[in-house]
This record gives C-alpha cells, structure tokens and sequence, in this order.
C-alpha cells in the first residue's frame, strides 16, 4: 500500500493540512460561541502532601463541552486559540472564574487552599497590559500568595528578557509562579537560573519512566535534589501507581498530584472530596 501511494505522498499531505486547516477554522468559530454560550468549566485536581495526603490546592483545568461534538480537550484546542488569539479570552474567563473559586475557599474558612491557573506563553509574551489584569483580579479581594501561575518553557524559547520581566511584574501582584512540564523543554536546567520562579512542576513523562530505568530514577532524584538546593517546591505531576508515589517520597519530593491521588473534578465535587480526604499510601488522611 505504501508503495502505491509513494508517488502520490506529497498531495495527500498537502490534503491532510488543508483538511487540519479547515478544522481549525471550524473550531475557531466554534471557541468564540463556547465564549458566549457558557460550554467552559473549570474542573478542579488537588495537589496534595505526599507525606500524608493533605490537601494543599488545586489546579483550575479547562474543560469544553460543546453540545454535539460532546468534550473536546484543551490540548486541542487552546493550540487553536494561541494562534487566533482567542486564548486571551478564554485566559480571562479561566482567570475570574478560578479566582472566584478561591474565593469561595476563603469564605468557606479554607485561606490555606491554594489555586494554580496555567497561563499561556502565547499570553506571557504578547502586548498584554498586566495592569489590567492587576486591576481585575484585585476586585476579588483575594490572598494572592496561594495564587499559582503554571508557564511553560516554550514561553521563554521567543525571549527569555521579555518573559523575566513579565514574571517579575506578576510576582509583584503577588502571584506565585510554577514551571509546569519541566523537563520536557530545550534547556530546562538553564531555566532554573534564570526564571524568578517559586515552584518547578516535574513532567508527567518522567513520573511515568520511574519503574523503567535506573537512569531515568536517577535523574529525577537528581532533579528533585537541585531544586531543593535551589530553594524551589517541586510538584510532581501524573502520579498513577503506589510505587511512583513511594520513590518520589523517598526523593524528598512532598507535593504532587495524578489519579492515584483524584482526577480533576467539576466544582461541585470539590467540596465533598475535601470533606472526605484523600487516600494514599494505604491509609486514609483527614484534609485538615
Ligand atoms: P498541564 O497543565 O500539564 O495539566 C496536566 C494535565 O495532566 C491535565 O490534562 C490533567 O488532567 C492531566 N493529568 C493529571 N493527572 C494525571 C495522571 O495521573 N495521569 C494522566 N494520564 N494525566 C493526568 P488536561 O486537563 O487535559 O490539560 C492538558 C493541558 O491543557 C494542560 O497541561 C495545560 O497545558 C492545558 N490547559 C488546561 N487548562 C488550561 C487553561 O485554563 N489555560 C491554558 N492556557 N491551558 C490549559
Ligand atoms: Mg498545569
Ligand atoms: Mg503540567
Ligand atoms: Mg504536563
């Protein structure tokens, strides 16, 4: 079969692009009606003590349920709004929304619980006006000090100056900020020097080759070391299996998050499960 379409290749490729093109078209009109007919919801996942089980916030994920295609995930579609520029919207909805949930935290006497919010390069790095944003999260009156920003490497790929600066500026607000995905990027170690970072987020790639290689134990034990000589938190992400959870312990590594622990959950499950607590290690913990 392969041989028969050797000579076609190169048009059903082109085909292949126009057809990815007009997807992405279709799913951008699609994203500004989402906008405005309400199809986004934050879902919630803990980040929790590994130690004990403790849970010490929440990562805000956008979920999109749009009424016939049924949900679309956001690693396909906030690629699409980065490049239309919707995600500026869709950041600032994320933003109120998640702001307003740690908010209800406060009023429920949970101050301690955090919120992490993933901003996207494409934000970090355009003419955006922070004031603005300054201005707008501070009509909610909330502790800024357990309000997470997540970013990731490809911010800094365009211009490491620009997004330094940026991210002063934010941490000036008073926000915190997380590398999230670290390790996948092109230079991460290098990041870890010049980012004015509080929280270096280990990729779920790595958690996942735990129970594969020495190397790879090796170097997130290294990595876990640097960070904490750095003075920087280190989370853990994709936790699935008892075993990853006792060797990341066993590395120093206090906080993560994954479905050992709990998948992201809608708002309305958030309260329960705070209630309840979380099990891990075999024993249940109270939340607090
Ligand atoms: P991320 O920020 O690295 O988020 C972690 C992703 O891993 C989430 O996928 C989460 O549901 C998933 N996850 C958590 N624990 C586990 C686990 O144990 N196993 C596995 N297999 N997966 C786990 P999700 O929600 O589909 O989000 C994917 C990405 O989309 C996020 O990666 C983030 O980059 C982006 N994203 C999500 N919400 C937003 C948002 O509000 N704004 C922006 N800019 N990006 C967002
Ligand atoms: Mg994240
Ligand atoms: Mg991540
Ligand atoms: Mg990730």
């Amino acid at each position: 079969r392969a041989k028969k379409e050797g000579k076609n290749k190169f048009i059903f490729y082109t085909e292949d692009i126009l057809v990815d093109n007009n997807e992405n078209i279709q799913m951008a009109k699609n994203i500004q009606s989402a906008i405005v007919n309400e199809q986004f919801e934050l879902y919630y996942q803990p980040q929790v003590n590994l130690s004990d089980g403790v849970v010490e916030g929440f990562e805000a994920l956008i979920r999109w349920k749009h009424p016939e295609k049924g949900f679309i995930s956001p690693a396909d579609f906030i690629p699409v709004a980065e490049e239309t520029g919707q995600i500026f919207e869709i950041e600032k909805w994320v933003l109120i929304n998640a702001i307003q949930q740690k908010k209800v935290f406060e009023e429920a006497g949970r101050p301690d619980l955090s919120i992490s919010i993933n901003l996207s390069s494409k934000t970090l790095t355009s003419d955006i006006n922070f004031n603005e944003i300054e201005q707008m999260v501070r009509l909610f009156d909330v502790d800024f000090q357990s309000i997470t920003l997540e970013i990731t490497e490809t911010a800094v790929l365009t211009n490491v100056e620009l997004v330094v600066r940026r991210l002063n500026k934010l941490r000036q607000i008073g926000f915190k900020i997380a590398l999230d995905d670290f390790g996948t990027g092109f230079s991460s170690l290098n990041h870890l020097k010049t980012l004015p970072i509080h929280i270096i987020k280990l990729d779920r790639s790595f958690i996942k080759s735990i129970e594969n290689s020495d190397k790879d134990t090796k170097i997130i034990q290294s990595i876990i070391a640097l960070a904490k000589d750095l003075e920087y938190k280190v989370v853990a992400e994709g936790i699935e299996t008892e075993q990853q959870l006792e060797f990341l312990r066993q590395c120093g590594c206090m906080a993560g998050q994954g479905f050992l622990m709990s998948r992201p959950l809608p708002n309305e499950e958030v309260e329960r499960l705070l209630e309840n607590g979380i099990t891990i290690g075999g024993a249940n913990y109270e939340s607090k």
